[in-house]
């Protein structure tokens, strides 16, 4: 199953080329705040699933292209992000640590957006802002202390990320925080329709050009790795998000442009991108140029 959010709030099934709207059932709507349908059709699924199989006969359906699509998940309790999980983007990041040595640092729910979303990018002249292309886990129960071996019974689906940066050497989580840097869609497939996720292609184009093309295979420290690695130090709860880490081929982008990232059997989205006016801060007035620079 693909679930998503759409318009003022809705959740929904995407059923091929149109979405069902399950809003109804999980008692989603547009007045909720926080809004925690998605994180409650998660901590149930099992127990939800019969009801929303038939729903997909019964409930009203929209076409996809006719609806907006946003982050699925936008009340997580947190998003882990594991750090230089490649070793050919540590190569040109220069960077001396990896995930598995190193571990993970939170992006805030705040900086979520969906598919039908834009990068807002923050009025730092004298910086560049990366996108990061990422395969994104989302939890399916709470767990705390999970072994290596109990991965897969910890997981709910998968997801496209991107990981938003603006590069410098200043505090991480402040330089990925910017609201808009962790773009997340255009859904969630639930875990039993990616057979291999230890495996999957994953390309990211700026406009035409294809900037980043990797498999999962050559992760650092594994998903197995990842899920233990963060549940050692935090329970975890139906609906974190995990970005797994981003291959090489990071670079900037700008006002204007359009970011396609694609997964193998997870799917795909394109943001715009856009120049704001706010986002400055005195921490960021050191010009800085990444090794990366292209
Ligand atoms: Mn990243």
């Amino acid at each position: 199953m693909k679930i998503a959010r759409f318009n003022a709030g809705a959740l929904g099934l995407v059923d091929g080329a149109e979405i069902v709207d399950v809003s109804a059932l999980l008692g989603a709507n547009s007045g909720e705040w926080p809004p925690m349908a998605a994180n409650r059709l998660i901590a149930g699924f099992a127990q939800w699933r019969p009801e929303l199989e038939s729903a997909l006969a019964t409930a009203p359906r929209y076409r996809l292209d006719e609806v907006r699509l946003l982050t699925p998940i936008p009340w997580p309790n947190k998003v882990i992000a594991y750090p230089v999980n490649y070793h050919a983007h540590g190569q040109e990041m220069q960077a001396g640590y990896r995930a598995s040595n190193q571990g993970f640092f939170l992006k805030p729910g705040s900086s979520l957006v969906g598919a039908s979303d834009q990068i807002e990018l923050p009025a730092l002249p004298d910086r560049e802002v990366h996108h990061e292309c990422e395969l994104g886990i989302v939890i399916g129960r709470e767990v705390r202390g999970a072994t290596r071996e109990q991965w897969r019974d910890c997981i709910f689906g998968y997801t496209c990320l991107m990981d938003i940066v603006v590069r410098g050497r200043e505090e991480r989580v402040m330089r990925k925080a910017y609201d808009t840097f962790c773009p997340v869609g255009p859904w969630v497939v639930t875990a039993d329709e990616v057979p291999t996720p230890e495996a999957l292609e994953m390309k990211l184009w700026v406009n035409e050009e294809l900037r980043q093309h990797a498999n999962t295979a050559d992760l650092v420290l594994d998903i197995p790795g990842m899920v233990a690695t963060a549940s050692a130090v935090m329970t975890l709860y139906p609906g974190d998000i995990i970005a797994t880490g981003t291959p090489e081929g990071v670079g900037p982008i700008r006002d204007g442009d359009q970011v396609r990232i694609w997964i193998e059997n997870v799917g795909e989205m394109t943001l715009g991108v856009v120049q704001g006016n706010r986002g400055w801060s005195d921490v960021f007035q050191a010009p800085y140029t990444p090794p990366t620079s292209k």
